[in-house]
């Protein structure tokens, strides 16, 4: 059997051949798969649950029911957040049936003990984006984030990605990818020789040796450039593909 991870899909009303896709795929490993984990950035944005009761919350209902129908044929569908959609919460796990994880989790991977994150906190050469992302993690900017109107937290969500198209345009692209330290130090940190992320938007593998020993980090690419799926077994090992 199959163990099945996907992130930054960046789903959004506006791009339904994505969504299309997404459907296909979550059809393909129904009922056929020991676990799906969805490493973050799921959504484009997503301003809380509530979200769920606007009209645009409920055309995404068939979303909401193609992962209930995974999570039902015993495939167990696991979401970690990324920085853009981490205002999700218990509401969307219960009606998805998806289980959220914390921001970092280890998991045995047929054998293999691996490190899970989204990527952002790896990428500690954008100290502007640290400050920013301490910020917005705070449970009390969380808290007072929810308590604003649904309009509002639009009108929020809409100013915070101009801004970060903004910046990221004037930053260069090697302080946007992941600080290999910092990399080294979390793989180090959770006692793992393989670590499985997204977020960079740069789909890989990398061989390299931490202290001593043969490591390897796995890199998910988005959905809107190129599609991205990491497929791991434990008779034919790992393969990182762009279409299934
Ligand atoms: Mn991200």
């Amino acid at each position: 059997m199959t163990t099945w991870f996907i992130s930054d899909l960046h789903l959004e009303p506006s791009r339904p051949a994505i969504i299309q896709q997404l459907f296909t795929f979550l059809q393909r490993i129904n009922g056929k798969a020991d676990a799906l984990y969805i490493l973050g950035d799921f959504f484009e944005f997503w301003i809380g649950d509530d979200f769920l009761d606007t009209p645009d919350g409920q055309a995404i209902a068939p979303l909401i029911q193609a992962l209930r129908v995974v999570s039902n044929s015993g495939v167990p569908v696991y979401f970690m957040h990324g920085n853009r959609d981490f205002l999700l919460g218990e509401r969307f796990a219960t009606e998805t049936g998806c289980i959220l994880l914390p921001e970092q989790q280890v998991i045995d991977l047929y054998g293999v003990p691996t490190l899970l994150l989204h990527g952002d906190t790896l990428c500690t050469d954008d100290v502007d984006y640290q400050k920013a992302r301490a910020v917005f993690r705070h449970p009390e900017w969380i808290a007072q984030a929810l308590s604003q109107t649904i309009p509002q937290r639009i009108q929020q969500a809409q100013a915070m990605r101009e801004a970060s198209k903004e910046s990221t345009q004037q930053k260069s692209g090697e302080i946007m990818d992941v600080n290999q330290q910092t990399v080294e130090q979390a793989m180090r940190d959770a006692q793992v020789t393989r670590l499985i992320h997204g977020h960079t938007h740069r789909p890989a593998i990398h061989y390299f040796r931490l202290d001593g020993i043969d490591a390897q980090r796995i890199v998910l690419g988005d959905w809107y450039t190129q599609g991205s799926y990491l497929k791991v077994d434990a008779h034919n090992g790992i393969e990182l593909l762009d279409k299934v």
